[in-house]
Parts: C-alpha cells; sequence; structure tokens
C-alpha cells in the first residue's frame, strides 16, 4: 500500500516514474493532479483502500500498430499509431486522435488520463481514451491523407465501437480527417452508426461540435470573470492558435464583447490592435482549413497587425489569455509576463498549455486560473450530444445544441466552485485546479470502488 510507505505526492510520484519511464508528459499531468487528489483521498480512506489512485494512473490498455500507406510518388511510408484506453468505468472510451510529429505514448497517455476527469466533469456517460499517430499531414495532399487515414481506421475499426470507443478529432485531426476515418469504418464494418464524433452534417455531424471547444471555452472564462462580478465586455484578450479551438473562442470572445489581439501557428503570432473581428476571422479560417496557409499571411491582407516570428504572444499587454494551441507554450518566464501585464484570467483552450510553476505562479499572482479538463471540455460534450443525437436517430438544432453546451459548462464550472473554495488564493479566488481535479476524480473512482478489484 503505497500510502502507508508514502506520505506525499513526490513519493507517489517516484514510484509512477519508475513504472512509466521516458514519459515527461504523462508524469507532469499526473503530478498536477495527484497533488490535488492525494489530500482528498487522505481524508476519504474507502478511496485509499481501495488503491484508486494507483489504479487510475494504469490505462486499461493501449494498443500500437504500424501504418503503412502509399505516398503521391508511389513509395511506401511507415508510420507508428496507438489508441490507449485509459478508463471506462463511466462510459464508453471517449477521445480524440491527433496526428503531429511531436505525437508520442506519453502525450497520448497524458492526454487519455486528463479526459477521462474531463469526460467526469461533463456529467455525460464518457470513459477517457485518446489516440493518434505520430504522423504530419502538412504539406501532404489530399490524397495521402486519405491513403493514410484508410490504412490507419483498417487496423483502428478492431478496437472501437459506439458502446465500446469513439474516437474524435483534435490537433491534426478535423473535418476532412474525420470524414476519411468514418469511410473507411463503415466500409470494413458495413454499419453507419456513431462510432466517431465531429462527423459532417450529413452524416451523423452535429450542429456547433466544431465550435464547441472554442464556445465552451470562453463560456467557462465568462463563468469565471462573472463569478468575480465581472465579464468580457471591453476585455483585451490574447489567444495562441489559429486551428479550430482558437478561431472558435476568439469568435465567442469577440461575440460576448471582447477584442481579440492576437493569434499564432508553430510559426510565430500575429498582433492586431485593432481586434480580429468576425471579417478578418473568415479570412484566418479560410486560410488555416481551407488553403492550410500560414497565419503570417494575415499582415499581407490586415495592415493593422504585425508578424512576430518564432515568438509566443503571451507579453502583449492584456485582460485574458486564452492558450488554444497545444501543451506546454505557457512557461514561467511567459506567467510573468501575463502577471507583470495584470492579467485577469488564464483559460486553457489548449490541454496543458501552461507547465505546473507558471500555472502556480499565475494563481499565486491573483489571477483567475481555468484548467483544461473543465474549460476545454466543451468538446467533448458536444461530441457526447452527437452520440445521443445518432443513437436517438435525431438531429437537433443549433440553438438546442448551444444551450445544452452554455448550460453544461455552466454546470462545470460549478462543480469546481463546489470543490475549490479554498480561501487560500489571493482575492479569494476559487481554486479551479483542485475544483476541477476533485470533482472529476469522484464520480470515476465510485463507480471503480463500485466495480471491486477489476
Ligand atoms: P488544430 O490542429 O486545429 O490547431 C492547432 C493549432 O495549434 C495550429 O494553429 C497549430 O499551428 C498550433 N500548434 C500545434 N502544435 C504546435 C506547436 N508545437 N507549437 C506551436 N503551435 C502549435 O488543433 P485544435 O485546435 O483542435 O487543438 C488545439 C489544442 O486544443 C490541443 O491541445 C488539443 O488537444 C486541444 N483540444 C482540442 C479539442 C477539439 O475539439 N479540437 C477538444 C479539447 C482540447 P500549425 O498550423 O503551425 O501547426
Amino acid at each position: 500500500m503505497w500510502m502507508e510507505k508514502c506520505k506525499d505526492v513526490d513519493c507517489f510520484m517516484s514510484g509512477l516514474i519508475k513504472r512509466n519511464a521516458g514519459q515527461p508528459e504523462f508524469h507532469q499531468a499526473v503530478r498536477e493532479f495527484a497533488a490535488t487528489v492525494i489530500p482528498f483521498i487522505r481524508d476519504n480512506p474507502t478511496y485509499l483502500e481501495n488503491q484508486i489512485l494507483e489504479r487510475m494512473t494504469e490505462p486499461d490498455r493501449v494498443v500500437t500498430f504500424r501504418v503503412t500507406w502509399r505516398d503521391d510518388k508511389g513509395s511506401i511510408r511507415v508510420n507508428r499509431a496507438w489508441r490507449v484506453q485509459f478508463n471506462n468505468s463511466i462510459g464508453p472510451y471517449k477521445g480524440g486522435l491527433r496526428f503531429h510529429p511531436t505525437v508520442t505514448l506519453s502525450v497520448l497517455k497524458f492526454l487519455g488520463f486528463e479526459q477521462t476527469f474531463k469526460n467526469s466533469l461533463t456529467g455525460l456517460p464518457m470513459g477517457g481514451g485518446k489516440g493518434g499517430a505520430n504522423f504530419n499531414p502538412k504539406g501532404k495532399s489530399d490524397n495521402e491523407v486519405m491513403s493514410f487515414c484508410q490504412s490507419m481506421m483498417t487496423e483502428l475499426f478492431h478496437h472501437i465501437g459506439p458502446d465500446k470507443d469513439v474516437p474524435a478529432g483534435d490537433i491534426g485531426v478535423g473535418a476532412r480527417e474525420i470524414s476519411y476515418l468514418y469511410g473507411q469504418y463503415k466500409r470494413l464494418q458495413n454499419q453507419f452508426h456513431g462510432v466517431l464524433t465531429g462527423k459532417g452534417l450529413s452524416f451523423g455531424g452535429s450542429l456547433i461540435r466544431t465550435e464547441a471547444t472554442g464556445y465552451g471555452c470562453v463560456y467557462f472564462c465568462q463563468e469565471m470573470l462573472n463569478h468575480r462580478g465581472d465579464s468580457l465586455e471591453n476585455k483585451n484578450v490574447v489567444i495562441s492558435g489559429s486551428g479550430n479551438v482558437a478561431t472558435y473562442a476568439a469568435e465567442k470572445a469577440t461575440e460576448l464583447g471582447a477584442k481579440v489581439l492576437t493569434l499564432s501557428d508553430s510559426s510565430g503570432f500575429i498582433h492586431d490592435p485593432d481586434g480580429i473581428g468576425p471579417e478578418k476571422l473568415e479570412f484566418v479560417k479560410e486560410l488555416k482549413e481551407v488553403r492550410r496557409g500560414r497565419i503570417s499571411e494575415y499582415t499581407d491582407r490586415f495592415s493593422s497587425a504585425t508578424f512576430h516570428a518564432d515568438q509566443r504572444p503571451w507579453a502583449v499587454d492584456c485582460d485574458v489569455a486564452i492558450p488554444c494551441a497545444t501543451q506546454n507554450e505557457v512557461n514561467l518566464d511567459d506567467a510573468k509576463k501575463l502577471t507583470g501585464n495584470n492579467v485577469m484570467a488564464v483559460c486553457e483552450g489548449a490541454n496543458m498549455p501552461t507547465e505546473l510553476d507558471a500555472m502556480n505562479h499565475l494563481m499565486q499572482a491573483g489571477a483567475l486560473f481555468g484548467p483544461a479538463k473543465a474549460a476545454n471540455a466543451g468538446g467533448v460534450a458536444v461530441s457526447g450530444l452527437e452520440q445521443s443525437q445518432n443513437a436517438l436517430r435525431l438531429s437537433w438544432s443549433r440553438e438546442e445544441v448551444n444551450e445544452k453546451l452554455l448550460g453544461i459548462m455552466k454546470n462545470i464550472h460549478a462543480k469546481c466552485v463546489q470543490y475549490g473554495e479554498t480561501g487560500q488564493l489571493p482575492n479569494d479566488n476559487v481554486n479551479y485546479v483542485t475544483g476541477a481535479n476533485i470533482a472529476g476524480f469522484i464520480k470515476v473512482a465510485d463507480a471503480m470502488v463500485a466495480y471491486g478489484a477489476v
């Protein structure tokens, strides 16, 4: 029993690191979680007796496989893919697929681990999983992407199903990739059912799914500010990324009266002091989704903006920051720049974009901090609603889905307040990290206890 021997997080982590050597992102995600959950477990001996934390940090299963495909020159190419089925205690595995050269087992385990508690927070019956491949869709033709997706699904289809495991998109996997993957699944299985979410509207997709993560994140941010008697109205907002999450976060923030000053990609960021309003955002969506261009092209079109190569946007003076690109994109120096400019709130659109010491600095300096598990749960929540619509063979209206999304984000915020009001942070701020971790933990842990030793 580790807790009899171990008194603190470092001791728990030393065992976990030994068992999972060379997986730094996974270690980071577990450390953040364990630091808040271990004190709670100590106060609730049932979880301790049932070794819940040890069991929760071990995935149910990991499938690793080769993906062989042909490029346009006829050459054979090989990639490695994974599906991490982390925990199905409260529902079928659910979580996206990521295509990016930086994808490793460590990255997918961190994502699958966090997904388990995020899905729990939504209140919907979804377990946690994540998958992907070290395939880089950038610079590939549509035909090459299709060839890769078909080959990947030819193995993946053995492991997924509407009551088993339901993948969705993530970095590098958007509408095009989900369509190719679903087309191949349907062909292999000869069944038309909701095995992937983020599908096109003509074949079982849900309205608002595309927008859901970005919109949901801004709804959560608005709730944090409202709780402090404030709002997004007239706030300056800095956003990183220019993909799915970033563009729809920018859209909703603008709609709620904020001015969005920046967007970025892996080559740098653009700063537009006039604000990136609806017309400019349409240009960005077309640039990134259709032409698959670079964010620097924004400045060719809009002279009000400047491009800053190889830099991140966190030094730009703002009230609210919403990192929406990738993990570990806000380090301690960045956090100090943000607090130096008196940032009021940081809300994570991406998964684990903030390093641990940066997160602690922001909270200790009095900024509201919305962690990814809570703040970006809107995407998977609407994926859950897509599954419900598929099962019911119904399509809900845009207004209906948006209303449900808003309700889910408000509920998540309320759960964070319930478990995160510690009175230990400046400004009497809610500790949303503690709140999200404990609220997400309880539902999964109670189900695991009920199942016995499985
Ligand atoms: P996209 O592929 O649509 O966009 C990703 C954006 O981030 C692009 O602008 C990309 O730039 C940039 N980016 C990716 N990797 C890096 C990097 N290493 N350094 C700098 N910039 C980078 O992905 P999404 O918008 O879907 O996902 C973004 C984040 O949100 C991820 O953390 C994802 O896990 C998380 N998320 C996504 C959900 C969804 O529904 N899509 C749900 C919940 C979380 P470039 O074009 O140069 O690669």
